[in-house]
């Protein structure tokens, strides 16, 4: 077994990176780089389960390695590659299919969320989950830092875990714990759902200056705020809970106290946030502007984490197929 504890995370390449991404996910996975042996993931077959067009996934695909090389992911202590490029994961997932219940899949709330904004619903997208297992089971992962919202669907694979376990090999699957940060739910600019690559309610991790001031001039605040006279309560708004990630916390105060005695006007309040986070976000949009000056070593760095991954991947989907019974291939035919 791997002497550190290894972590396992996934995000889609289904628009851009964002701020509720960065600090929901990606900057514990970077932190936990100096701790934890970290396996990450651009899931490029959980992002076909949604309305997507294909002439934009390759791109996406690259600028979410970028914007998550820039954010901090070290290719030398972590690995960075594309689920596509090892196909274990789509092989595991079927043999895991064979052990979810159908009833399981139906009740995800991000099924009957995402289900409702589809014309026909389709089986990846109720399958969703059970790849997502097969992600973090074919590395053996112990740790998988998500949002809250993939809470649900940790539980899920945890019991896929312990089915195929009781069925085929005890203790083989570690069931993967599932680790939270402060930031576990980051509200979108819309001031309704959280913040969704695929809902258009996000800032963008790598969003210049203006951009920033463009998306957080019309952002939803406190409704009670109807004008600059009415005062508002910091804790109903999400501007003030982004201030409270990007505005030192004798900002987050002044911020509370001229909300409450409408000192301020909310305008005034999202100036200092846009400055606040654009400078916060400077460094890292500094590095992908470097990173997207060298394509190649970015396409480098995801084959070499693609090999590192497979590696692992082949070693877990022979034991698997072992198990199961299934029929060893001659060394001439074509298997990895
Ligand atoms: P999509 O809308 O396509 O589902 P997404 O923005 O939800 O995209 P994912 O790729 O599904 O992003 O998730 C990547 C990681 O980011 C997951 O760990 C997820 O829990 C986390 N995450 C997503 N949105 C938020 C949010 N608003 N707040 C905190 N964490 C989030
Ligand atoms: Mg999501």
């Amino acid at each position: 077994m791997h002497a550190m504890a290894r972590v396992f995370s996934g995000i889609q390449p289904s628009g851009e990176l964002h701020i509720g991404n960065y600090l929901g996910a990606v900057r514990n996975w970077v932190a936990l780089q100096d701790t934890h042996e970290c396996v990450i993931c651009i899931v490029d077959y959980h992002a076909i389960t949604q309305a997507y067009e294909p002439a934009l996934l390759e791109a996406r695909t690259f600028d979410m390695a970028v914007g998550l090389l820039a954010a901090g992911i070290d290719p030398d202590r972590s690995v960075l590659f594309v689920q596509s490029h090892v196909p274990e994961h789509t092989e595991l997932s079927w043999v895991l299919n064979t052990v979810t219940p159908i009833g399981e899949l139906e009740r995800m709330t991000q099924f009957k969320d995402k289900a409702q904004r589809q014309e026909s619903v389709l089986a990846g997208l109720l399958n969703y989950p059970v790849l997502q297992a097969a992600d973090v089971l074919l590395y053996r992962a112990d740790l998988v830092p998500v949002g809250e919202d993939q809470l649900q669907h940790l539980e899920l694979m945890r019991e896929i875990a312990r089915k195929w376990n009781a069925r085929f090999a005890e203790n083989f699957f570690p069931e993967p714990q599932a680790m939270v940060g402060q930031a576990r739910r980051i509200p979108g600019l819309d001031g309704e759902a959280k913040m969704s690559k695929s809902l258009g309610n996000t800032v963008g991790l790598l969003d210049p200056p203006e951009r920033i001031w463009e998306l957080l001039r019309p952002a939803k605040t406190d409704p009670a705020r109807v004008t600059r006279k009415d005062p508002g309560d910091p804790e109903k708004c999400n501007i003030y809970t982004l201030h409270q990630y990007f505005s030192p916390p004798e900002t987050v105060r002044h911020v509370a106290s001229q909300c409450r005695s409408a000192g301020w006007g909310c305008l005034d309040c999202k100036r200092v946030l846009a400055d606040n986070m654009a400078a916060t976000l400077a460094p890292i949009r500094e590095r992908a502007e470097a990173l997207k000056a060298e394509p190649e070593r970015v396409r480098e760095i995801l084959g070499d984490g693609a090999e590192r991954a497979a590696t692992i991947g082949r070693e877990t989907m022979r034991t698997v197929r072992a198990a199961m019974g299934l029929m060893p291939a001659r060394e001439v035919t074509l298997r990895r």
